[in-house]
């Protein structure tokens, strides 16, 4: 937090008005289209709920080797490190997709994790009753999945080394390096068993230990640590397993830990279950803290989709509900964070759908497809006649049946049958493990 007051008068009279510092990372393909409409959307929740977004705009990835050479500059990284969040849209595209460039957009992302020690990578996924026909799955085995995939991110088969093509008498051999310490093993295990605890209690490892040391050593640790947690039900799951039991039965899963390489796959395969990439959001955390919660990078997390980029065609929502889970984490502001889910909620309902999602039934209501920025005026309409009341239920916007988000967030039952908000839960939780207030 920067501290600074914008003066903003505001219906939240208890929460004094203050000024997130956000580095901005539009990117490349619909990066920019998607995080505009996000920013639109925070910035008009911003003054009702009483605090005020200053953005630092960032050129990050393909636009950067662009225009510096490089994929992200130092001073840049300082910017994101500084930050009271980052929002990102996606980097990367055919023009810069050679393989064998020194320099690739992606280079840009692994630096923002190592350099931010985002270690976790967190994939709520939940199927919004108004598209439970926009899977390709029938509806009955969708209803109520609702599973948080915790992916290691900065170790595992990605940053092994040696990574390489070599030249040998044979011919051309190639070789990768799957790593693992036990040290980042545990902190991502620990980080998913405390979120298992704030939800259902029920984590599901999953490694492939029959063929893979790296795997054993997974199952080893996940094993040392469960009894820190008697009051979480574990379970290893090989990840051929793992992958068939998502589509057969999602709503079995609960908290889902793995490493990284497994959980990149996953996760996109788990996105599929709510019938679009364009509908998930994701944040990047770590061990470092902003002054109301844990640093964090917040992205879709669908790529920059360079087949659709600048036709107004990009669906905004896991860009919209990735700033939400800023809100949520990185500043403290639940209340604000369910009125933007309880929004776009609220046009999912009343039929508005972007293309991807198009084919989608309302009931008996039409549907009506819109453009990425028409969408997102409907959702910043919605939130503008919502009134910030603390809860996150907004004045004329449809809640949740249940009162609680569904959009991305889990389901959080205190330790005394209370439902807390999901992601306050989870961040209590984490504060827990990491011993912070
Ligand atoms: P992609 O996610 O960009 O696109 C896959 C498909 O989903 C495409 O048909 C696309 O049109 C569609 N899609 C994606 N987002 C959408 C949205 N918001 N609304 C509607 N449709 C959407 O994956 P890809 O095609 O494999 O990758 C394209 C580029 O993005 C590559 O250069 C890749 O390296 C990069 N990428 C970046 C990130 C990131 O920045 N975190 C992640 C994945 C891929």
């Amino acid at each position: 937090m920067t501290g600074a007051s914008d003066g903003a008068t505001s219906g939240a009279a208890s929460a004094p008005p203050v000024t997130f510092r956000i580095a901005s990372i539009p990117g490349d393909g619909v990066g920019p289209e998607v995080v505009a409409a996000g920013r639109r959307v925070l910035d008009a929740a911003a003054r009702p709920w009483g605090f005020a977004l200053e953005w630092q705009e960032l050129t990050v990835g393909g636009a950067a080797i662009d225009a510096y050479g490089v994929p992200i500059r130092e001073d840049d990284l300082e910017t994101c490190r500084a930050a009271d969040g980052v929002y990102l849209g996606a980097v990367g595209g055919p023009r810069w997709d050679d393989p064998d460039a020194a320099v690739r957009p992606e280079q840009a992302l692994f630096a923002l994790r190592g350099g931010l020690e985002l270690f976790a990578n967190l994939r709520p996924v939940t199927v919004e009753p108004a598209l439970l026909d926009a899977s390709t799955l029938r509806p009955e085995v969708l209803r109520g999945v609702d599973v948080l995939i915790v992916r290691e991110l900065t170790g595992g088969i990605y940053f092994g080394r040696p990574s390489e093509e070599r030249r040998t008498p044979e011919g051309r051999v190639a070789v990768d390096t799957l790593w693992y310490t036990e040290h980042e093993i545990r902190r991502v295990v620990r980080l998913a068993f405390e979120l298992a605890r704030g939800r259902r209690r029920r984590l599901t490892s999953v490694d492939k230990a029959n063929v893979l040391a790296s795997s054993r050593l997974w199952r080893k640790v996940v094993e040392e640590v469960a009894p820190e947690f008697p009051d979480v039900h574990v379970e290893h799951r090989l990840v051929d397993s793992a992958a068939m039991m998502l589509i057969r039965e999602p709503g079995s899963f609960d908290v889902l830990v793995t490493e990284n390489l497994f959980g990149d796959i996953l996760s996109d395969e788990a996105a599929m279950l709510t019938g679009s990439l364009g509908m998930l959001p994701s944040a990047s955390v770590g061990a470092r803290r902003t002054a109301h919660g844990l640093h964090g990078l917040y992205e879709p997390i669908h790529g920059s989709a360079p087949d659709i980029a600048g036709q107004d065609r990009a669906n905004p929502i896991a860009a919209i509900l990735s700033g939400a889970m800023m809100l949520r984490w990185s500043l403290g502001r639940a209340d604000a964070a369910g009125a933007i889910e309880a929004a776009v909620r609220s046009a999912l309902q009343d039929g508005l759908r972007t293309t991807d999602l198009a084919r989608v039934g309302a009931g008996d209501r039409d549907v009506r497809v819109l453009g990425t920025r028409a969408f997102t005026d409907e959702v910043v309409a919605r939130l503008s006649r919502s009134e910030p009341t603390g809860n996150a239920t907004a004045a004329g916007v449809a809640a949740p049946a249940d009162d609680r988000s569904t959009l991305h967030a889990p389901t959080a039952t205190g330790g005394d049958g209370d439902d807390l908000d999901a992601d306050t839960a989870t961040m209590v939780a984490t504060n827990t493990l990491l011993g912070l207030p």
